[in-house]
């Protein structure tokens, strides 16, 4: 389902899921930058009111380990919490697909222990620990989320009355049991010593593992500073190169596989232009989702340039109809058409754009289409742009992104990355005749005809 954004964002997809709350990366326009929203529904005014509690308690917790907490705010009957998005797998999913025996698994379940040591330094108990809130991003850094039920607690960790919340695997015997007084930071140990034993770091983890699972928290641990002190004596470990790859890929085929899906419901909603996006870095994260091809080559080709524009609706009336026929043809003939029924047409008040689009698929797309892409990220293996320059008169030397590009410009046109660049043009004398900032989108093919442009003087 596509959730309804306060005002400033965009592009959602979902990322998590739960009874009481969903969680979206989404597009904050302002800033230009990918953000975490969490959305908590609450009819009550005043329980909307302890729910932003999760946003001030982990608003204070400033540690790389935590992700920054924004903005918060109730709308509504909702809660909105927006926080830095964590680019990776939670320890579920990786559990789920595997992960390898050996130094890998010690590397990860040390991380583990440092950040829960760090938030207990910082005087917060989780009360939630599990693999699914501890999220793994691909250069192996590990982030705790979802602080729903963190409590700050007093000095030295002191006791407080406990009301059974948590998740039952992981909950200590004291939480389960509805005990008074209960030590929340002694039962995130108990959690702690689940989550490692599931990750089975090795044999020699044992000594480490048991004190964690006592059934009487007084026999844990004294803090999880002592545990990763006692983490540190089993000898450190650093992730290897492969597995950090493998979380990349993990993690990558993850985003990959929840872009489309979220592509897919924004196509179904007629809001082409996010789509549009999110099918392009799904290709960028997966070179080889030939669906994500096969949705962006059923985009237009938006026309660039004024005559162009005047003409439009002459084009859009024209296509209409023809993609009217089509569907008539498509009703008449049986499923041929269906494909097509599903496109809506980028918004044509848009921004002009040129997009350069895969090609018609003729023959096995499952083959041409991956190969066809990957022939067109030229530059840096990021999901590249053309860009073609006419009319460079009067310009001897041309400068994209402070790189001389050779005179005359190729006729094939120039492969850039996605982005923003800078194209600036000197004469032969070397004084400054066009500056120009540009934003490149992913297979697009722009034409930027510098003769009519004014020049401009250096200031
Ligand atoms: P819930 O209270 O419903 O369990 P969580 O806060 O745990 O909600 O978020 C649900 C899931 O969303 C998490 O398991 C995690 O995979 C993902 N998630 C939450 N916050 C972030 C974030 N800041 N960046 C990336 N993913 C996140
Ligand atoms: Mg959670």
């Amino acid at each position: 389902m596509i959730p309804r954004l306060p005002k400033g964002f965009s592009h959602p997809m979902t990322i998590g899921e739960g009874s009481f709350s969903s969680v979206y990366r989404v597009r904050q326009k302002i800033l230009d930058r990918w953000v975490a929203v969490k959305i908590l529904h609450e009819k009550n005014g005043q329980r909307r009111q302890e729910l932003l509690n999760e946003a001030r308690n982990q608003a204070q917790m400033s540690i790389s380990c935590i992700p920054a907490v924004y903005d918060a705010f109730s709308q509504g009957p909702q809660v909105f919490i927006v926080m830095e998005w964590v680019k990776g797998a939670s320890l579920l999913s990786l559990l789920e697909k595997g992960i390898p025996k050996g130094e890998d698994r010690a590397a990860l379940a040390g991380s583990i222990i440092a950040a829960l040591a760090g938030l207990h330094k910082l005087g917060f108990a989780h009360r939630d620990f599990k693999p699914a809130n501890i999220l793994v991003s691909p250069d192996s850094s590990i982030f705790l989320v979802d602080f729903g039920f963190s409590k700050k607690v007093g000095e030295g960790g002191q006791s407080m009355i406990g009301i059974v919340k948590g998740t039952p695997a992981y909950m200590a015997p004291e939480i389960w049991q509805g005990r008074a007084n209960v030590d929340f930071m002694k039962a995130d140990l108990y959690a702690l010593g689940k989550v490692i034993q599931e990750l089975a770091p090795g044999p020699e983890w044992e000594s480490l593992i048991q004190p964690l699972l006592a059934i009487r928290p007084e026999a844990r641990p004294a803090t999880a500073g002592e545990v990763w002190d006692l983490c540190r004596s089993l000898g450190q470990s650093r992730m290897s190169h492969d597995w950090k790859a493998s979380i990349g890929q993990v993690s990558s085929e993850l985003l990959s596989r929840r872009l489309l899906q979220a592509a897919k419901q924004l196509l179904f909603a007629k809001r082409g232009e996010e789509a549009y996006w999110l099918l392009a870095e799904c290709l960028q994260e997966d070179p080889d989702a030939v669906e994500a091809l096969r949705l962006l080559d059923g985009f237009p080709a938006i026309s660039e340039g004024k005559k162009k524009k005047k003409k439009r609706w002459l084009v859009s009336t024209a296509a209409s109809a023809a993609f009217i026929l089509a569907l008539l043809t498509a009703f008449h003939f049986g499923k041929r058409a269906e494909r097509e029924s599903f496109y809506p047409a980028i918004d044509r008040d848009v921004e002009a754009r040129l997009l350069l689009l895969p090609g018609k698929q003729n023959g096995n797309k499952s083959q041409r289409a991956p190969v066809r892409f990957r022939e067109f990220a030229g530059a840096g293996g990021r999901l590249a742009g053309l860009l073609f320059v006419d009319g460079a008169k009067g310009c001897d030397s041309l400068f994209l992104d402070a790189q001389s590009i050779p005179m005359p410009v190729p006729r094939g046109g120039i492969p850039m990355e996605s982005g923003e660049h800078s194209l600036l043009c000197t004469d032969s004398a070397g004084t400054l005749v066009y500056r120009e900032k540009l934003t490149m989108l992913p297979f697009q093919r722009k034409l930027i005809r510098l003769d009519k442009k004014t020049p401009k003087q250096e200031a």
